[in-house]
């Protein structure tokens, strides 16, 4: 029988496996100490531990760290490791440090299977779901690695976000028991507020999360309107924006903070105009059935060779900033990070079996979302936009 890892439990799914092996269930928030905060594997050093409870961990489980294949550092400290999943699947995860805060941007599936035309990981297509294990892993490792190479005990990372590759929303599963690892005070403690679910609008499953485990939510919105985001976001087709956006809503009476976060990526002549901007503002501030306290992050598109796609210029991308901020909308605009490995949002790729067919169908929308778009024929430049901002 193949050792239970013990990354895939939270705190009450480890207390069972502990009753299972016969020991006192309290005893798993020290098993827990022990793993996550502490990132120690070795059963035999955990010395609050019996003795026998440690001798019969070491024969039917283990703490299964994931396969690192190489980490790449750029030039502003983000850091990105690939990690080897198996049957020729590679996922990453990014460290982006900043002044006030350091963040783990946290995959949670080999490809996604949503196919968002600007997003590098859906031109992918989609291999499998990661466990919960898996996506613990990526935590643990990160956390323990950089306190060893700081030489200290402390907590490095503050913030995780779930914007790596995949949706997480369609991976709800495994999401779940692995948001409560973060969150819990004898893992990584994490509060709901610093631990952000970004989706691209899986409508029941944002219903779900609110009832099961409300951590901060940012939805990837890219389009003020249904016939654009049906081309950009295929989901909508399926969630509309209306439907969505009541989901939001009903979110809010639970979410740890009392807005949501939109996120909407500038692609030059496609959804960056100033009428767009003034079509957004209406559904988010204006229009009574779909009005909702929101803060929004404009995100320049960053580029990959198959996206057929250019970034907004800076004066577009300040421009449309501007209407919703004339209106009173909190709206920031990511700063690029790790743009030089490839590490920027939508860049990540690892390395995805795909079983979907995703690129042939991706290649065949091109057309429809210029028709769909704003339908600016000029391009104005390629390229990134810094600006102040955040990443949620
Ligand atoms: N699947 C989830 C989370 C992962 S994507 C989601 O879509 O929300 C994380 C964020 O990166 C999303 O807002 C996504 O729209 C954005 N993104 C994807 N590709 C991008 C690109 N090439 N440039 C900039 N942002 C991108
Ligand atoms: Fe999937 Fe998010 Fe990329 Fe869309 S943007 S393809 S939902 S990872």
């Amino acid at each position: 029988m193949a050792a239970a890892n013990l990354l895939d439990f939270d705190l009450d799914g480890l207390g069972t496996f502990f009753e299972l092996l016969g020991e006192k269930r309290f005893r798993a928030a020290q098993l827990s100490r022990w793993i996550h905060q502490r990132g120690v594997s070795d059963f035999a050093a955990m010395s609050d531990l019996a003795k026998s409870a440690r001798a019969r961990l070491l024969d039917v489980a283990a703490v299964q760290p994931l396969q690192l294949v190489s980490e790449r550092e750029s030039a502003d400290g983000t850091i990105k490791w690939l990690f080897d999943v198996g049957g020729g699947n590679a996922i990453e995860t990014v460290f982006i440090p900043e002044d006030d805060r350091a963040t783990l941007c946290v995959s949670s599936q080999a490809g996604c299977a949503v196919g968002c035309r600007f997003c590098s990981t859906g031109h992918q297509g989609f291999s499998r779901n990661l466990g919960a294990g898996e996506i613990v892993a990526q935590l643990w490792h990160a956390e323990h690695a950089l306190r060893k190479r700081r030489g200290s005990g402390e907590r490095v990372i503050s913030n995780v976000v779930m914007m790596g590759m995949g949706e997480p929303l369609q991976n709800y599963s495994a999401l779940l028991p692995a948001l409560r690892v973060m969150l819990s005070d004898h893992a990584y403690g994490l509060s709901r507020r610093r631990v952000t679910v970004s989706t691209s609008g899986v409508v029941p499953m944002i219903d779900r999360l609110r009832g099961d485990c409300p951590v901060a939510l940012a939805v990837s919105l890219h389009a003020p309107n249904d016939a654009l985001r049906d081309e950009l976001v295929p989901l909508n087709r399926k969630y509309p924006i209306a439907d969505l956006l009541a989901s939001c809503r009903r979110y809010l009476e639970a979410a740890p903070r009392d807005f949501i976060t939109f996120e909407y990526c500038m692609l030059d002549g496609v959804n960056d105009s100033q009428a767009q901007a003034h079509e957004l503002l209406a559904l988010l501030h204006h229009a009574p059935s779909t009005r909702i306290p929101s803060k929004v992050n404009l995100i320049p598109f960053n580029p990959f060779p198959q996206s057929g796609l250019l970034c907004s210029s800076r004066e577009r991308v300040l421009a449309f900033a501007e209407v919703l901020r004339d209106a009173g909308i909190v709206t920031t605009v990511r700063k690029t990070r790790g743009d030089d490995i490839a590490a920027a949002c939508g860049q990540l790729a690892g390395e995805v079996q795909d079983r979907t067919r995703a690129r042939e169908r991706l290649a065949r929308r091109t057309v429809a979302i210029h028709a769909a778009g704003s339908g600016r024929s000029e391009i104005e430049r390629p390229g990134l936009v810094s600006g102040s901002g955040e990443r949620t």
